[in-house]
């Protein structure tokens, strides 16, 4: 197979290599995107020689503009040309050694390069020699899996696994990402090497998880993490969710398969990861609050229990401990909230008190709730999407009228102070409390003058 490179780069290249008798590919990801057709922002060229080298003569033969970065220790350069990244390395062949996933590297042959690749579908070389311009070399038949949708390794998988574990993730981030099926060989091969991933640091783990979150269907990787034991490894707690228990005839629901459906649902409505991520987590609580009891399954507080369980969970998976944490938090403590609000009688208090809570994030919290609806009952998905439109239209309404979100009450604690003539106290606290909820609860106007003769009132008293 031949394909058409219309590309100034691969053109100069191609004459560079005619001048220098050497032998250069595009590889891997690039070339498996072209036969995607996916757009890919960056172009991989092996040659067998020096990577920099080459680069650098042809940075020269585009422009002398080009600025050219490299990196000796690693034998890689690259530069920026009309927004696309091009990267060059000379063809290496590896081998490993147990306790780590960094190769002794050598110079190789493509052959060897393409060995030394992850997956066959990214093994893929395309010449750019002037003899054989386009063409497509295929070793492991990686053409025919990306027609089939099949993941599979180039070479024996315990062998590509056990080299460099992160492969295993790298194999089901593809299958979630693509929609790909991996190989019964290669999937029963992650499952005996899934220990291996105690050798792969964590970032490049939560790199692949993101990936996974971010792809269409996000069920399909979480599902293979759970089916290989990856998962209990990597996430325990998610995995902590799995299984159905029954006592007396009276059973509660798998909540890891329901987990993965409400990110699957919500991942229809938004690319946000991280409110993609706030449905991974927002059952994280109910393992450790399930209760059976008057012959129900409870799991009170988890929405709170969830909330205290981020923290730790983010440190150790090295996800940020910053405002996208609290977000997740925040989310995730609020989540049962509109299901109260969507009983008929509602009150405009119990609104604005939803709306002072969630303040920006109220809209992906309905996003979240809506996603967080998995009955398999078509008219009670119905039923329930219809009450959270009209929480929404709630929502609206007490909104335009009072604009409670980032709403501050309009004395704050320094002007009590003042007024009061107080020092910094548990009092001060507590008249500001006083006062915010009785503007939440409706009892005296959203405004200065109303504040302030509720505070002198309260004094009095
Ligand atoms: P994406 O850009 O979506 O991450 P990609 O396949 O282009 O996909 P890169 O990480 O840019 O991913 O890797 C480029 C190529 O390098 C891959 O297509 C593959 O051939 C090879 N590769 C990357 N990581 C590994 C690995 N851990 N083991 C073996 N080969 C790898």
């Amino acid at each position: 197979m031949k394909f058409d490179l219309n590309n100034t780069v691969f053109n100069t290249i191609s004459d560079i290599l005619q001048e220098t008798q050497q032998e250069a590919y595009l590889i891997g990801g690039y070339v498996r995107d072209i036969i995607l057709k996916r757009p890919s922002k960056d172009v991989d060229i092996v040659i067998v020689g020096s990577g920099i080298e080459l680069a650098k003569k042809t940075a020269k033969k585009l422009s002398n503009k080009i600025k050219v970065s490299y990196f000796k220790n690693f034998g890689t350069a690259m530069f920026n040309y009309k927004g696309i990244e091009y990267e060059f390395v000379g063809a290496r062949k590896e081998s490993y050694d147990r306790s780590s996933r960094k190769p002794i590297v050598e110079n190789g042959t493509l052959q060897d390069d393409q060995n030394r690749r992850d997956l066959t579908i990214n093994a893929l070389g395309i010449s750019l020699k002037k003899e054989n311009f386009g063409q497509l070399i295929d070793p492991f038949n990686g053409l025919q899996d990306i027609d089939n949708k099949k993941i599979c390794t180039p070479l024996d998988p315990d062998i590509t696994f056990s080299d460099d574990p992160l492969r295993m993730m790298r194999a089901i981030r593809f299958a979630s990402q693509l929609d790909f099926k991996i190989d019964e060989k290669t999937l029963s091969s992650i499952a005996k090497n899934k220990l291996r991933i105690k050798i792969i640091s964590q970032e490049r783990i939560i790199d692949e998880l993101h990936k996974i979150v971010l792809s269409p269907v996000p069920s399909v990787g979480f599902q293979l993490l759970f089916d290989v034991g990856l998962l209990e490894i990597i996430f325990p707690e998610l995995y902590a969710l799995r299984g159905v228990e029954t006592i007396n005839g009276v059973s509660h629901k798998d909540n890891f398969l329901h987990t993965i459906l409400v990110l699957d649902n919500i991942s229809k409505k938004t690319d946000n990861l991280w409110l993609r991520w706030a449905a991974v987590f927002h059952d994280i609580g109910k393992p450790r609050s399930k209760k059976f009891k008057n012959n129900i399954w409870t799991f009170h507080a988890h929405d709170f229990i969830g909330k205290k369980m981020i923290p730790p969970i983010f440190r150790r998976m090295k996800l940020p401990m910053n405002e996208k944490m609290k977000y997740i938090q925040k989310l995730v403590l609020l989540h049962l909230r509109p299901i109260a609000l969507s009983s008929s009688v509602v009150t405009d208090s119990a609104v604005r008190r939803l709306l002072f809570d969630a303040g920006n994030e109220t809209d992906d919290l309905m996003t979240l709730c809506e996603a967080d609806i998995t009955s398999s009952k078509e008219y009670k998905v119905k039923k329930f999407l219809n009450n959270f439109a009209i929480v929404r239209q709630k929502l609206k309404e007490v909104e335009e009228k009072d604009s409670i979100r980032n709403w501050q009450p309009p004395i704050d604690g320094l002007e009590i102070m003042k007024i009061l003539n107080l020092p910094p106290s548990r009092a001060v606290g507590e008249i500001k409390d006083a006062i915010k909820e009785a503007i939440l609860d409706g009892k005296i106007e959203n405004n200065y003058d109303a504040a302030y003769k509720f505070m002198m009132e309260m004094v009095e008293k």
